[in-house]
């Protein structure tokens, strides 16, 4: 029974597909502060998820690129998240 799962890593109290399963509800704005904040802490330990999300890897960079400028989690980080992956990611 050989899974062809990507090495997955637990980080932050989240493990690698599931901090990607919430990149949606992150770029919405409709994650939840707890939520954002094991994302924050997974994304600062782990460096598969870059290679693992494929074409998440990307999306993954500038999201933690985003949170690293961050100085705290507020009600403008995810608008601002939102309208730059927007922008750089999601054009064409
Ligand atoms: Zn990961």
């Amino acid at each position: 029974m050989a899974e062809t799962r990507p090495a997955l890593r637990l980080e932050g109290g989240l493990w690698c597909d599931e901090v990607l399963a919430r990149l949606p509800d992150l770029l919405d704005g409709t994650i939840d502060p707890t939520e954002l904040a094991r994302v924050r802490a997974h994304l600062a330990a782990c460096d598969v998820c870059t290679r693992f999300g494929g074409r998440y890897g990307q999306t993954v960079q500038r999201v933690r690129a985003a949170l690293g400028e961050a100085p705290a989690v507020d009600g403008g980080l995810s608008e601002r998240l939102r309208d730059r992956l927007r922008r750089e990611t999601w054009r064409g």
